[in-house]
């Protein structure tokens, strides 16, 4: 793994969107620097806070999703103790 610099590293979102044939959660390609819209709008989407590692932020169930930035399917981690649902890209890492 090449060394990650992450005091430069910025917090991007990603709006999900409609799942495909295979049941899988499509994600936009185009990453946005604020939630603001995308929280206002109630809309599902992923924080992508590390370079391959996606908080899911939704109210509806999403058990997969395809990777924003090289559209490969994800691992799911469900981290209980924190409530938090975590999308891995084990492709981009
Ligand atoms: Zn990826």
């Amino acid at each position: 793994m090449s060394e990650i610099d992450l005091s430069k590293y910025e917090t991007r979102y990603f709006k999900i969107l409609d799942r495909d044939d295979h049941g899988v959660y499509r994600t936009s390609s185009n990453a946005q620097h604020s939630d603001l819209k995308l929280r206002y709008a109630k809309l599902p989407y992923l924080e992508q806070f590390m370079p391959y590692l996606f908080q899911l932020h939704s109210n509806k169930p999403i058990e997969n999703a395809y990777c924003p930035n090289c559209d490969r399917k994800m691992d799911r981690i469900d981290d209980d103790y924190n409530r938090k649902i975590i999308f891995m890209c084990t492709h981009c890492k």
